[in-house]
């Protein structure tokens, strides 16, 4: 049995130690903050299947210079960080051309296509069926022309093997009652669903990792230790040192700067996003759904209706701005007429996003025996489940079943 060293403790850290678990090995997880409070606890909680168009897309990259200059518009960068996000940008702006559209959207389908399955199946094996919704994902548009700029990247979807039925702006309202009844037109994304709470998504499988003999040790990761080939150890801000035979780097939006360490260069921003969750909206909604124009999701949780989205690029230790989250909850009146938007409880969350969208996850190069798995940008919780399927194959020295050349750490 190896001794294997996880540090995170988000979503996509704590499916790794499980499945590594589950192959056999002792596992330790690093994690120093409250359990399922990293950029998970902000997400709208949809398993996003057919999320694989980059955020790069032509229509994003046409808005973003009007929206940039707005500081409390759908995507804004903070004046502070301008300079230090640059050389991401230029990179993220590469990536608007057709073909590389195209290249990165098969690179992701090829994660997400199995991603519901196997997070039915890691939650099944572990008995929390129970957090996963059984109803589709909704989004919604105030005009025909809106879903007619969409129709193109729909259909790119479709092609992948994903599911989206357009309906009418009645039809929407039939299926989820409490919406404005003046929406043009949806698009039902079938094979979408969602999670009933991310928070306790995060927290119920930490449980079932240390019920089953796993460690989860409170302690920041600050560097790692290093022999001829590889880390023989993790410093942690105490000054311990945490040694393993394997290490899995899953620090969502700080792994960038341990990966530093190892003299891995990681093209990462902790791209912003908040969530407010309602506890007393006075609506009844069932389906989560996605607004088109205001770019952001209202998804019904078990602790409330959270609305949630919102892109910022400043520093990783950059102050929130909650008046970017109470324009989205003003904004989520529009969708839902009956809403109340008190009492609320206000959430960040730093998405860890490469400039192509696609995640990082493969062996460090020059370090043998450090798996990163991180970069999961707006698809992390959709992706947890199969990311960790990849590294237990990784870890295990055997070849996973999907290539994994794309999501490699040196392609930029
Ligand atoms: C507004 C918003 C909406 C979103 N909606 C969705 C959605 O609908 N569907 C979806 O799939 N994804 C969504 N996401 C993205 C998703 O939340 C992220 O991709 C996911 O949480 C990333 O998981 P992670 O484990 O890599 O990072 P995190 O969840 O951030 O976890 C990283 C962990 O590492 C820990 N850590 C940090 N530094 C150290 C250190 N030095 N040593 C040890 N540990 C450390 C942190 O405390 C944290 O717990 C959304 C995100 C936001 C912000």
């Amino acid at each position: 049995m190896s001794h294997i060293v996880v540090i995170g403790g988000g979503v996509v850290g704590i499916a790794c130690a499980l499945e590594l678990q589950d192959d056999g090995h002792q596992v330790t997880v690093l994690e120093p903050g409250p359990i399922g409070e990293g950029a998970s606890w902000a997400s709208c909680g949809s398993i996003a299947v057919s999320e694989v168009i980059p955020l790069s897309k032509p229509g994003i990259m046409m808005k973003a210079p009007g929206w940039l200059l707005d500081p409390l518009g759908p995507l804004t960068l903070r004046a502070s960080s301008a300079l230090g996000v640059l050389p991401w940008f230029l990179r993220f702006a590469a990536n608007a051309r057709a073909s590389r559209i195209k290249a990165i959207s098969e690179d992701i389908s090829a994660l997400t296509l199995p991603s519901l399955a196997d997070l039915q199946a890691m939650l099944a094996r572990y008995g929390l069926s129970g957090l996963l919704r059984s109803t589709p994902v909704m989004e919604l548009y105030d005009s025909p022309e809106e879903l007619a700029h969409e129709r193109g990247f729909h259909d790119m979807r479709r092609a992948l093997g994903f599911q989206i039925d357009e309906i009418s702006g009645q039809d929407a309202k039939e299926m989820e009652p409490s919406i404005a009844g003046d929406f043009s037109c949806a698009t039902v994304f079938r094979d979408w669903r969602s999670v009933v709470d991310t928070k306790r998504f995060v927290t119920e499988l930490h449980r079932v990792f240390t019920e089953r003999g796993g460690t989860v040790k409170h302690a920041r990761a600050t560097g790692f230790l290093q022999n001829g080939s590889g880390a023989a150890g993790v410093r942690t801000e105490s000054g311990e040192t945490i040694t393993g035979d394997q290490y899995v780097l899953a620090a969502g939006a700080w792994s960038k700067n341990l990966a530093r360490d190892l003299g891995v260069s990681i093209q990462m921003e902790g791209v912003i996003g908040y969530q407010t969750s309602l506890t007393a909206p006075g609506v009844d909604v069932t389906h989560a759904m996605v607004y088109a124009k205001g770019g952001f999701g209202i998804t019904p949780y078990e602790s409330g209706l959270a609305v949630a989205g919102s892109i910022e690029f400043a520093g990783l230790d950059a102050e929130p701005n909650w008046k970017r989250a109470e324009i989205l909850v003003e904004k989520a009146k529009r969708v839902l007429p009956g809403l109340r938007t008190e009492p609320a409880q206000r959430r960040i969350g730093r998405r860890p996003l490469t400039p192509d969208t696609k995640p990082i996850i493969g062996p460090a190069p020059g370090a043998a025996n450090v798996i990163l798995a991180t970069g999961h940008g707006q698809l992390g919780l959709t992706l947890c489940a199969t990311t960790g399927k990849l590294v237990r194959s990784l870890a295990a020295g055997r070849q996973p079943n999907i290539d994994m050349h794309a999501y490699r750490a040196d392609r930029f």
